[in-house]
């Protein structure tokens, strides 16, 4: 499957490592930098990155988003809010949620023994990343996540974010 143009792709700058991660729950392209010079900020924009940073030092040009929470979970809600995000363009389980790589489809027996026999028996749909090779399948964590965002994308804001990394 190759990238949709039209579809938003993220730098974050690596103080905000907990936004990238949820941003790739999403299914978002969202990579983790450490911004280092106007050039590489003004190299991003031009490729048509969205940038999210809470540094003064980049402020100015479009194409860069600023939170201004010192809380994660208040910062997704900017961002979601703010860029806009719209649900249909959530796609979750697309994307690994460390690596930031596209997930890849493997055939239902190539995980035998790799999962809990009753989520082997019960799904068939599996993906994994090409990088850390981490698993996974329709109902596993990631898509709850998702699910109990959905409010946010309604436009009520009302959902209530954990963030569940420490149950990982
Ligand atoms: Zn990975």
């Amino acid at each position: 499957m190759s990238e949709d143009a039209s579809e938003k792709r993220f730098i974050v700058d690596i103080m905000l490592g907990k936004v990238a991660k949820w941003l790739r729950v999403l299914g978002f392209d969202a990579a983790c930098v450490r911004l280092a010079d106007r050039e590489q900020v003004d190299a991003y924009l031009r490729q048509g990155y969205i940038l999210i940073t809470r540094s003064q030092k980049w402020r100015g040009p479009p194409g860069i988003f600023q939170p201004t929470s010192n809380d994660p979970a208040e910062q997704l809600r900017e961002v979601i809010s703010g860029i806009p995000i719209q649900y249909h363009e959530v796609h979750p389980l697309r994307r690994c949620i460390l690596c930031n790589e596209r997930l890849q489809r493997i055939p239902h027996n190539q995980v035998f023994g790799e999962v809990p026999d009753y989520v082997f028996e019960t799904n068939t749909l599996f993906q994994r990343c090409p990088r850390c090779r981490k698993l996974y399948w329709p109902g596993s964590h990631q898509q709850h996540m998702v699910e109990r965002l959905r409010g946010l994308f309604a436009g009520s804001g009302l959902e209530i974010i954990h963030d569940e990394e420490g149950e990982r």
